[in-house]
């Protein structure tokens, strides 16, 4: 049996899709000392209504963040943000949601230019390089803080950076994958993203800190499209089920939403 997700946790991208999902799930599912940072680029918009409707409906347990993760400034902000209110506590567990695929899919070579490449790898990959990066001290603290009885067990419940990536991120499967979706900006952004986990889990497993990346399945989002098969609610309950029980064996894995490893 798997144990519920608990602490400070923070979610990108949660006005929509997957994202939001994400934060409704765990609002339900994490006991009351739980707190969820739902990071999100225009709170204020209308974009952002029915993440600001989840606030009302679990009182104190959602704080919403003002985060771009195109924007370095605006990470660094919404770090301090985090900081300020979690005080001399820690931060348990970071979910790099967020991401974007341009051009529109179907997305041929021929449509696809420098600024695209460009612009999905930095929303992609360097967003979530720069978020782990700033973070890293209060996740060191988060595992520190749980050190006693748990020896060097690594858990989402510990402290864990979770990369949401994609199937069609590996390498070995692209012979059958290509056909279906060409999208050279957002595959070859996401291998990387790929490589950014496996380098975090080499580098911060002396901390003890887990850094897992997971595929959500072909879901039924903005992204996913109409012919997905998935919902929100599907894909979500199944990562945070296979979060929950990940430990030392899946750090520095790509995992999908149902617990199978994906060959890199
Ligand atoms: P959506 O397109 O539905 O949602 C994407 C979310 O990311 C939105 O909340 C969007 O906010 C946010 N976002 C985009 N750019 C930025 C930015 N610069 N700063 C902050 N937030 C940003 O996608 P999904 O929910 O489907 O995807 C979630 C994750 O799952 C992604 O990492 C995606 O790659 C991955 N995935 C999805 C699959 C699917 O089938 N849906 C399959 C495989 C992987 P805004 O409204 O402001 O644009």
């Amino acid at each position: 049996m798997s144990m519920k997700l608990e602490g400070n946790i923070l979610v990108t991208g949660t006005n929509r899709g997957i994202g939001l999902e994400l934060v409704k799930q765990l609002a339900e599912r994490t006991g009351g000392e739980a707190h969820i940072y739902a990071c999100c680029r225009a709170p204020d918009g209308t974009r952002a209504e029915a993440l600001r409707d989840l606030t009302t409906q679990y009182p104190g347990k959602i704080t919403i963040i003002k985060l771009d993760m195109s924007e370095e400034d605006s990470i660094s902000a919404a770090v301090r943000a985090v900081k300020e209110q979690i005080g001399d506590g820690s931060l348990n567990l970071v979910i790099n949601n967020a991401a974007i695929n341009k051009p529109q899919t179907p997305a041929p070579l021929s449509a696809t230019g420098k600024e695209d490449m460009m612009e999905v790898y930095e929303t992609n990959v360097v967003g979530p390089f720069l978020l782990a990066k700033m973070f890293l001290p209060l996740l060191q603290r988060a595992a520190e803080m749980k050190s006693t009885g748990e020896g060097d067990k690594m858990s989402c419940r510990r402290s864990a950076i979770i990369n949401i990536s994609t199937l069609i991120s590996s390498i070995e499967k692209c012979p059958e994958t290509f056909a279906i979706a060409q999208m050279y900006p957002y595959r070859t952004s996401k291998a990387a993203l790929n490589m950014l986990t496996r380098c975090q889990a080499e580098d911060f497993k002396s901390h003890n800190i887990l850094v897992t990346a997971i595929h959500p399945g072909w879901v039924r989002t903005q992204m996913g499209g109409e012919q997905a098969p998935l919902t929100p609610l599907e894909s979500v309950q199944g990562i945070l089920s296979t979060m929950s029980s990940l430990s030392n064996k899946d750090c520095g894995m790509l995992l999908d939403w149902q617990g199978n490893t994906i060959p890199w």
